[in-house]
């Protein structure tokens, strides 16, 4: 069993159920193969708290996070949507220090969902 969450864009909500993340998930395809033939919980669909706002500046950020190192899933995937820049693939600042933390404390991050980059 693998504890995994997500992190998205909340600017994506405009135009996105979130469903290409779960339809990926569910089929186990994309960046969710590595989960073949495993039973996965899913412990959050996390937003970011948008742009310019960073840990430690941030009180409902950080409440965010640290919910998650609470419950400390395996992997952290990021969607498509937190590069700020489509064919670069870089990710946003923002998302990039969220990663470093949870990285810090042993949570792995994929990049991608229904979309590898
Ligand atoms: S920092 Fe990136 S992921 Fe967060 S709201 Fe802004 S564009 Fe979206």
């Amino acid at each position: 069993m693998k504890r995994i969450a997500l992190l998205t864009c909340p600017k994506a909500e405009n135009v996105c159920t979130g469903g290409g993340c779960f339809a990926a998930l569910n089929s186990r395809t994309k960046a969710f193969t590595l989960y073949k033939g495993e039973d996965v919980e899913v412990l959050a669909f996390m937003k970011c708290s948008g742009c310019g706002h960073f840990p430690g500046e941030d009180a409902g950020l950080d409440e965010k996070i640290q919910y998650l190192l609470n419950r400390h899933p395996d992997v952290v995937h990021l969607g498509i949507c937190c590069c700020h820049d489509g064919r670069q693939r870089e990710l946003c600042r923002e998302i990039a220090v969220i990663c470093r933390i949870f990285e810090k404390h042993g949570i792995s991050i994929m990049r991608g969902t229904h979309s590898v980059f």
